[in-house]
């Protein structure tokens, strides 16, 4: 008989409600040997980690390889140019308006109103320090390259390699054999990408296990208005934001997006960084959603770094939860600059977990809230790290199909076809 092989993202949404299922099953085990040491700390993050390092393993080389073959392709400096400037615009205009959302969200639900303040147990909060902008943008040229790869500094890896295609395509028939190079070497990682997603369900399953077998659910309580309103935002920008940026940019269908997507979304969900989740982002928007290379390699590890819509609806929806908690009236100009800080804070927050709860200080500071109300949300921060992640990779996605299309860089057969199963070796 003909036996259905069951596709990779049929597995690894069984893996994510297994896990999850596991995880609060193993919550309520008393603490011991079996419940922390076998599950815990053994399975779960032996087979959770196994996965991560290896998709982070692979991110500095495809960022690198990818673009700088990417921008060699391309070679025309100026469309380099206008596709970074629109690139830019974008995240920066959708980042605003998702911080728009969560001020009228904060508004009107009131997630912070009543809140008892003994109840939600405020942990010590940690302040970052301000860099200036002009050394922000200096530090965005490294000053050696081999540092800003050992480090996986991201902006300094895209001006490096930006530099390294456009050197090349310069060089004209002696660039050629390194371009060559180069394109052997990025069809390399893309099929590493692939082997290591084959390992996707395992992995999502123990990292969704760890969270939620670790998780306070007790701490949750007193502060699951603030998660649903978080959550909220986070739906609505999802269905409605992008879903009417993709339909009136560029006529395409969000339900096919959204099918194709969804290992990249599961791989946000679970690990909570969107640097884990450039190799596959990648992967998916060349060969799934049709976009060139040379696009797909430039926006999407730059969203990854610059990109946070749903970090930017964390911090407005912190705010207002924060200021209503503490009985502090939210006047109009404080919204005003959280719009702004929010959209700075969130461009500077690191692909990595947990990072915005740290700038959520500068907001903090701008507006003149009580820092330490920083440490009552820290204790759930993760179950809402887990959705923000998402739908900020989401919104580098939608960005990079727009763009493309618009750069006429997006194969729009390969976008509607769906029969292909995703991230699956040719
Ligand atoms: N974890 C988020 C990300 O990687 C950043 C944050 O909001 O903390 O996109």
């Amino acid at each position: 008989m003909h036996k259905k092989k069951i596709s990779l993202t049929t597995k690894i949404l069984g893996a994510l409600v297994l896990g999850a299922i596991t995880g609060i099953i193993v919550f309520q085990f008393p603490d011991g040997v079996v419940k922390n040491t076998i599950l815990i700390n053994g399975v779960f993050q032996l087979v959770g980690q196994v996965f991560l390092r290896g998709i982070m393993m692979l991110v500095v080389p495809l960022v690198f390889i990818s673009l700088a073959n990417g921008a060699a392709s391309m070679g025309d400096i100026k469309k380099l140019g206008r596709v970074g400037g629109k690139t830019v615009a974008f995240y920066l205009s959708t980042t605003a308006i998702a911080v728009a959302i969560a001020l009228a969200l904060g508004y009107f639900i009131k997630p912070g109103a009543g809140l008892n303040l003994t109840v939600a147990k405020a942990v010590k909060t940690v302040v970052v320090a301000k860099t200036p902008v002009v050394q922000t943008l200096y530090e965005m040229v490294p000053s050696n390259p081999i540092l800003a790869m050992s480090q996986g500094n991201m902006l300094q890896i895209i001006v490096l390699a930006v530099l390294t295609g456009i050197g090349l395509s310069l060089l004209g028939k002696k660039g050629q054999p390194l371009i060559d190079l180069l394109e052997n070497l990025n069809d390399l990682i893309m099929k590493l990408v692939e082997i290591v997603m084959t390992f996707a369900p395992i992995g999502v399953f123990g990292l969704i296990a760890k969270t939620f077998a670790t998780v306070g659910f007790v701490a949750m309580m007193p502060l699951m208005k603030y998660i649903l309103t978080i959550y909220l935002g986070l739906i609505l920008i999802s269905i409605l934001g992008y879903a009417s940026l993709l339909k009136g940019f560029t006529g395409l269908s969000i339900r096919k997006f959204y099918k194709k997507f969804f290992p990249v979304m599961s791989v946000a969900f679970s690990t909570a960084s969107s640097n884990a989740t450039v190799p596959v982002n990648m992967d998916v928007c060349e060969k799934e959603l049709g976009v060139s290379k040379g696009i797909a390699a430039f926006t999407i590890p730059l969203g990854a770094t610059v990109n946070m819509n749903g970090t930017a609806i964390m911090q407005g929806v912190a705010t207002f939860f924060v200021a209503q908690a503490y009985g502090i009236p939210v006047t109009i100009s404080m919204m005003l600059t959280v719009v702004l800080t929010s959209t700075i804070a969130s461009v500077g927050t690191a692909g990595v977990p947990g990072a915005s709860i740290i700038m959520l200080s500068m907001v903090f500071q701008a507006v003149g809230l009580p820092l330490e109300g920083i440490g009552i949300i820290m204790g759930v921060d993760r179950l809402v790290d887990m959705g923000r992640t998402v739908v900020n990779i989401t919104g580098d996605a939608i960005c990079t199909v727009i763009i493309a299309k618009q750069e006429k860089e997006l194969n729009v057969d390969v976008f509607n076809d769906e029969k292909k199963d995703l991230t699956k070796s040719a």
